[in-house]
């Protein structure tokens, strides 16, 4: 039933419209104007103010049986950089960017699919529970779009996020993670004449840094220092490093132990000292976004692997790496999976498309609306 031809040309046309974080406005114009064609209305949340960007999230409702719970379709607007001027090459049965770019797939892939499932509900007698299609902005940089949303709005208990990678896969759990910034105060001094009266931030870092433990810690859990800046000049003993750093765990508790971990090393430098000085040390930690888990027996994981059955697919669970828009919606109280749309690598350069598992994918979210019973 889907229109591959159609559905392609569509994923091409919004790749060639820039939309970096912020900056989404001119691709929601063309997502709404697609919707209206179809007869469907769809506008704008009140998230652009509190998020800084030129649009909000877009909403879209499509009725449906009174009889059937609502079920939300997710997908991303917002692209990360290098994302300026796409010039996408299609080559046997995949779509490339001419290797200056990424190429977008994450996620006007899955924003494709959505337009083309509703395009085929519109020609075509499928049956469907309502929809409610949200197009969340500024996924890129922390999820925000998401966090952001009127959910006053939405009312359905279960989504469906496309923004995966492997059509096989159902992505029910992902990661929590909190992000450090760090700061160790020394004592400034000139190097050659009187260090005596110095303390070598750097020097302190380093030695906090060193007992960490950092990378995989256990199957669950990583943690990783990945900035860090200091000093003026050879000749001056620093008095300031920042540092930034991150941990992730797919559990809460080992995700605050860790925290902890990293924490304590540097506040023990204020014991430790120096030079017979005491540093300071100012440590601020932000959740960047929460844990995702959707138990594997849940009936909206049942029905997905069911729709996949009937087309021939095998699915598997998949566990997360990193923060989605299905992380915000699962602690707001819509049960969301991430499935797949034929995108990998993103988020590079080499970022490709598979056209056929696109369309693979559009035609596995038909037959999950299908059903009816969701
Ligand atoms: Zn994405
Ligand atoms: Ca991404």
């Amino acid at each position: 039933m889907i229109n591959s031809a159609r559905l392609l040309d569509t994923f091409l046309e919004l790749i060639k419209i820039d939309s970096l974080s912020k900056e989404e406005k001119e691709v929601a114009l063309y997502c709404q104007k697609v919707l209206q064609d179809i007869g469907i209305e769809a506008l704008f949340d009140t998230s652009a103010e509190r998020l800084g960007g030129n649009c909000g999230n877009l909403i879209a409702k499509v009725p449906g049986p009174e009889t059937s719970q609502p079920l939300m379709l997710c997908a991303h607007l917002d692209t990360v950089n290098p994302g300026k001027g796409i010039k996408p090459v299609v080559q046997d049965n995949i779509v490339k960017s001419d290797g200056t770019t990424i190429l977008g797939a994450d996620d006007k892939a899955g924003v494709a699919i959505i337009l083309e499932i509703l395009r085929v509900m519109r020609e075509k007698e499928v049956n469907h529970p309502p929809l409610e299609i949200v197009f969340t902005v500024c996924e890129e940089i922390g999820l925000v779009g998401a966090k952001e949303l009127d959910y006053d709005l939405i009312t359905a208990p279960w989504g469906i996020v496309l923004d995966g990678g492997s059509i096989t896969d159902v992505t029910n759990r992902a990661p929590t993670a909190n992000r450090l910034s760090i700061k160790v105060h020394g004592r400034e001094a000139h190097a050659g004449i009187a260090p005596e009266t110095g303390l070598n931030a750097i020097t302190l870092a380093s030695q906090a840094i060193a007992r960490l433990q950092l990378g995989r810690i256990d199957e669950e859990t990583t943690a990783n220092i990945g900035l860090i800046k200091g000093g003026v000049a050879t000749n001056i003993v620093p008095n300031l490093v920042e540092i930034e750093g991150e941990a992730r765990s797919h559990d809460q508790k080992k995700l605050a132990s860790v925290t902890e971990d990293i924490c304590h090393s540097f506040k023990k430098l204020e014991q430790e000292g120096g030079n017979g000085l005491k540093p300071k040390v100012e440590i601020a930690v932000r959740q960047d976004y929460p844990l995702m888990k959707v138990e594997k027996d849940h009936p909206l994981i049942k029905k997905v692997f069911e729709a996949a059955r009937k087309m021939g697919i095998k699915m598997t669970l998949k566990k997360g790496g990193g923060g989605s828009d299905a992380n915000i919606f699962n602690t707001k109280g819509i049960v969301s999976v991430i499935l797949g749309t034929g995108m990998s690598t993103p988020h590079s350069v080499n970022e490709i498309l598979k056209i056929e598992d696109m369309v693979k994918s559009a035609s596995l979210i038909l037959t999950l609306l299908d059903q009816g019973s969701l």
